[in-house]
């Protein structure tokens, strides 16, 4: 009779998991470093969600649509948020497994009187969005991404920065021969938002003219995507790091790249959803935008879209709303902090996740006292517990780091307070909304495996 192993202890997807599953880890990441690469705003990576999704047989939903076992559908809320759906065989009452990651990142947006001339240069104002350390953004090569919405209704989509023949946006930093004085500050005085401005010119149009670069800067932008100056207080326009996700280490084991928070997890929910067909259960992969900013607004988790939704699905099927909730389960499915040597002291060892040792569970998040989370309750950490370890998942048990040095949330408490049963369960991160941020592959294909063994079970 063998012994019943009575410890606890974390080990990395190598010791544990064996070649196959390493081999077939770092073949996952290249299809993860694609949609990364094409996803740096919610609305490019609601996009890519979309063929992703159509390219597997989904098709949209409407709201009042009939539904049937098998149909797998998706609704594109705004074209920033998107839920896909697939209906199971099982009853709908018996609930919907659902994943939920967030596709925003934190970046610096474009404020809606963004030109202006100083020193015969050109610049735009920006006002950054989400959780960021600010000197991160200075003196690097950035693009922009977004949208511009006319008043005729037309939408300019505009991406610059990108291909190698493309300028690219910039943030001038002090130079160090005359930061005697800057460098006595503290990070927080010394980098504000106000200074975070783009440099996007410096030639004058020929002429008398005032502010002459920036006429220039307008009527360049006028002659290529057809907007006047008025046309940004209806833009949606952001700053992000320029360039491409890239392989970190000798051995290719991590990924450098912007925006792994949160499409590090948005990416293995899609592909865990489109690949889990032998599921009967109803099975729901949401990808949701606003997160960073606190979950709000219409495109957000706050949103009562969710409820509409699994109101109009629950009732096309002959359910009972408040009963599918009561027995639906949530993955939100967010980053963790990896453990960092470098910061060794912000994190309790014990309880941190631990690069490479697969996708984490965070039973709380929150700040302080717990305070503001949903903290999944035993039963429910059992239960996943159970679906982890019987498909083999590599997995480790996190807080995000030492009590009282600061904390963070995820979506999930917007999901628990639906009466949906939600915990997090999500990939390790280093440099967290850092511009480029680091990941571990293995850690990548273990949430995949989590997400679809959840579907499955
Ligand atoms: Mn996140
Ligand atoms: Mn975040």
């Amino acid at each position: 009779m063998s012994e019943t192993n009575v410890r606890y202890e974390k080990k990395t997807v190598y010791a544990k998991a064996g070649k196959e599953i390493v081999d077939a880890a770092y073949e996952y990441a290249k299809g993860y470093v694609r949609y990364l690469d094409a996803s740096k705003t919610e609305r490019e990576a609601t996009d890519e969600a979309v063929k992703m999704a159509e390219a597997a047989g989904y098709r949209p939903y409407e709201f009042g649509m009939p539904l049937q076992a098998g149909d797998k559908l998706y609704y594109n809320n705004r074209g920033k948020n998107i839920y896909l759906f697939k209906i199971g065989t099982e009853h709908i009452n018996n609930g919907i497994r659902i994943t939920g990651a967030h596709i925003d990142s934190p970046r610096l947006d474009l404020k809606q009187v963004p030109v202006y001339e100083e020193a015969d240069m050109c610049y735009l104002k920006t006002h950054y969005y989400g959780g960021i350390r600010k000197y991160q953004w200075l003196a690097m090569p950035l693009a922009l991404h977004g949208v511009v919405a006319k008043q005729n209704g037309e939408i300019v989509k505009i991406t610059v920065g990108e291909n190698e023949n493309d300028p690219v946006m910039y943030i001038t930093d002090l130079l160090p021969h005359l930061a005697a004085n800057e460098n006595t500050k503290t990070v927080a005085t010394a980098f504000q938002g106000e200074k975070l401005n783009i440099l996007v010119g410096s030639r004058p149009v020929e002429g008398d003219e005032k502010e002459a670069v920036k006429l220039g800067v307008l009527r360049y932008l006028n002659e290529t995507y057809g907007i006047t100056e008025e046309d940004f207080l209806s833009a949606e326009l952001s700053i992000v790091p320029a360039g491409r996700a890239r392989d970190v280490g000798f051995d290719r084991s991590m990924i450098c790249g912007y925006g792994h928070d949160d499409r590090v997890c948005a990416y293995p929910s899609i592909t865990a959803m489109i690949d889990a067909d032998e599921s009967v259960h109803t099975t729901m992969c949401i990808l949701v935008d606003k997160e960073e900013t606190g979950s709000d607004g219409v495109t957000g988790m706050q949103c009562n879209l969710i409820m509409d939704l699994i109101s109009e699905i629950s009732k096309a099927l002959g359910g009972n709303e408040a009963t599918v909730r009561y027995n639906s389960k949530c993955l939100s499915s967010d980053v963790a902090a990896t453990f960092d040597p470098a910061f060794a002291d912000v994190y309790e060892k014990r309880n941190a996740a631990l690069i490479n040792c697969g996708v984490a569970m965070c039973k709380f998040t929150g700040s302080r006292g717990k305070g503001g989370t949903s903290d999944a309750s035993a039963e429910l950490v059992a239960w996943v517990r159970r679906v982890l370890n019987e498909a083999g998942v590599v997995w480790q048990t996190c807080e995000l780091g030492k009590i009282d040095v600061g904390g963070g949330g995820t979506i999930a408490k917007y999901m628990a307070n639906h009466n949906i049963d939600t915990i997090d369960l999500g990939v390790g991160v280093l440099s967290m909304h850092a511009p480029y941020e680091v990941i571990s592959k293995v850690d990548l294909y273990e949430a995949y495996r989590a997400f679809r063994a959840f579907y499955n079970f």
